[in-house]
């Protein structure tokens, strides 16, 4: 019912060279992958690059960030038209990193997700607690809060057209990943959260990613769980070899 997405979020790393030489890489090794969908994510910078690079190939193109409006005197920003100028199909929303550096908070990530929707891009809205919430025991409360904060209002049909990346903040870029069964049960939360909100018809076909330090040798047991419908790789996305073996995960039964 849901095709699994494996995205890369490159983050502040390659410049266009570096990028072509990735994109390259990739494209190289990809091979079949008819059963699950491929996304890249490189700064603003490469996207033309790697648009070229992309185009007509498995591969979908997606941006780190978006501003709210379409144009007009907003130094620095990038808009949604402008993405899709570019061949954007998806856009990263509300990473942690943008919430905790930059200081975007739940009303900013939520008017991201509509200019992201009313322009025809895919959200991935990131949302995720930071180490002492968990330990707090306030995990849950911190996710269904944003999740919330940043969907009420929208349609069923908007809903639908999201993806959520459940990335705990304590596992980005640390190596200590959570275990599939606490990341299950997180996305098991969230997409009850989203069948409140949608309608559960709805939610059963929303993509939840897991992200923070997917590498190799944790994918297959990360996607082996049921409510875990792909990655948000950051790290690991950043040399062919390694994002190729989680692009290609190994089910349970293979
Ligand atoms: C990310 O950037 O969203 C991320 C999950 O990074 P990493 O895989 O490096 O933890």
């Amino acid at each position: 019912m849901r095709t699994p997405l494996l995205a890369g979020n490159w983050k502040m790393y390659k410049t266009t060279g570096e990028a072509r030489e990735l994109v390259e890489g990739l494209l190289h090794g990809l091979g079949d992958v008819g059963d699950r969908k491929v996304l890249v994510c490189p700064p603003f910078t490469a996207l033309q690059t790697v648009r070229d690079l992309v185009q007509g190939t498995p591969i979908a193109l997606g941006a780190q960030d978006v501003y709210i409006e379409p144009q007009g005197a907003f130094t620095g920003a990038i808009s949604p038209v402008m993405l899709r100028d570019l061949g954007c199909a998806y856009v990263i929303v509300g990473h942690s990193e943008r919430r905790a550096i930059f200081g975007e908070g739940d009303e900013l990530i939520g008017k991201k997700v509509r200019a992201a929707l009313a322009h025809d891009l895919t959200p991935i809205l990131c949302v995720g607690e930071t180490k002492p919430q968990r330990d707090a025991g306030q995990a849950e409360t911190v996710v269904i809060a944003q999740v919330r904060a940043a969907l009420t209002g929208m349609t069923p049909e908007q809903i639908g057209r999201i993806v959520i990346a459940y990335e705990p903040v304590w596992a980005i870029g640390t190596g200590d990943t959570a275990t599939p069964a606490d990341a299950q049960a997180m996305h098991e939360t969230i997409r009850r959260i989203l069948g409140d909100m949608a309608g559960s018809d709805t939610a059963a076909t929303i993509n939840i990613l897991y992200g923070g330090s997917v590498k190799p040798d944790n994918i297959d047991d990360l996607m082996a769980q049921p409510d875990i419908d792909g990655a948000l790789v950051g790290g690991a996305s950043l040399k062919a070899d390694s994002f190729l073996r989680i692009v290609h995960f190994l089910s349970p039964q293979e």
